[in-house]
């Protein structure tokens, strides 16, 4: 049985600077509980359909001009982000993006800016430890110091410590090592599975996405052009062709 949509997007248009359109009407899904990968080279326009689900656009003069987007059936698209993390929807931004100069634990704090109880806090920061116990031994170390791995690890902790329910994840891969990249990706399934945490992750390393994703979605120039469970995409005679090669 499939699980009901968490999040459903409905035939979004894009257009950036109010001429460039980007995306052509891209309709997707992520299941309850599941991870969906987004796939596809440079320019597809997987991170802008992460940052229209975010609402991250308007700074970068994009707006969303057609479709939907819903949370659990309830409308989204007009939310602020800040309002899209107190519903339980972070983004965790391509290239990292952890401060340099503060700690990996001071980092990982700036993620409960929403939140005020304490104790909770110091619950969900203990949480966040034992699924990256790197980030536990580094915990002192300004991230400026601290390995690529260790600094995609600090990002995704960070979003988690707003405890979230959905997480959209760019490009998780990008300038890691093979067994970093695995060793990312083991993380998730397990936060996935033990946390319930759906995610929706944005990946140029389709072969190691689909390892790991429930079901994926192929865009190209703006388009969603093939979707399928993981596993019938992995054996698919053109996905192999075109795309498993990649990343
Ligand atoms: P990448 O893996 O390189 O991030 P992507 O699939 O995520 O690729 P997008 O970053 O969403 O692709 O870009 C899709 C298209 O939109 C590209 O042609 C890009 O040049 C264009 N684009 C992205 N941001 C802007 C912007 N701020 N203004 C104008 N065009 C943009």
């Amino acid at each position: 049985t499939t699980p009901a949509p968490v999040l459903t997007v409905n035939g979004i248009e894009v257009i950036y600077n109010h001429v460039i359109l980007v995306l052509k009407g891209v309709s997707l899904q992520l299941g309850e509980g599941q991870i969906a990968a987004i796939l596809g080279g440079n320019g597809a326009g997987k991170t802008t359909t992460l940052r229209a689900i975010s609402n991250l656009l308007k700074g970068e003069r994009g707006e969303v001009t057609k479709g939907s987007i819903e949370l659990r059936g309830e409308r989204i698209e007009n939310l602020t982000p800040a309002d899209l993390v107190k519903r339980g929807v972070v983004q965790v931004m391509e290239g990292r993006h952890c401060f340099a100069h503060l700690t990996i634990e001071e980092n990982l704090l700036t993620g409960a800016y929403t939140r005020k109880d304490k104790g909770e806090i110091a619950a969900n920061l203990d949480k966040v430890y034992t699924y990256f116990p790197r980030l536990k031994t580094r915990r002192t170390s300004q991230a400026a110091y601290t390995s690529g791995g260790e600094q995609q690890m600090c990002a995704i902790g960070r979003a988690l410590m707003a405890n979230p329910s959905v997480v959209l994840l760019d490009e998780p891969s990008m300038g890691l090592a093979p067994q970093i990249v695995e060793e990312v990706f083991e993380i998730v399934k397990d936060l996935n599975q033990k946390e319930k945490v759906s995610f929706l992750i944005a990946e140029q390393n389709t072969n190691m996405a689909l390892r790991y994703a429930n079901y994926g979605y192929i865009m190209e120039s703006g388009r969603i052009v093939m979707d399928g469970a993981a596993d019938d995409l992995r054996n698919n005679e053109d996905v192999k062709e075109f795309y498993l090669g990649m990343g």
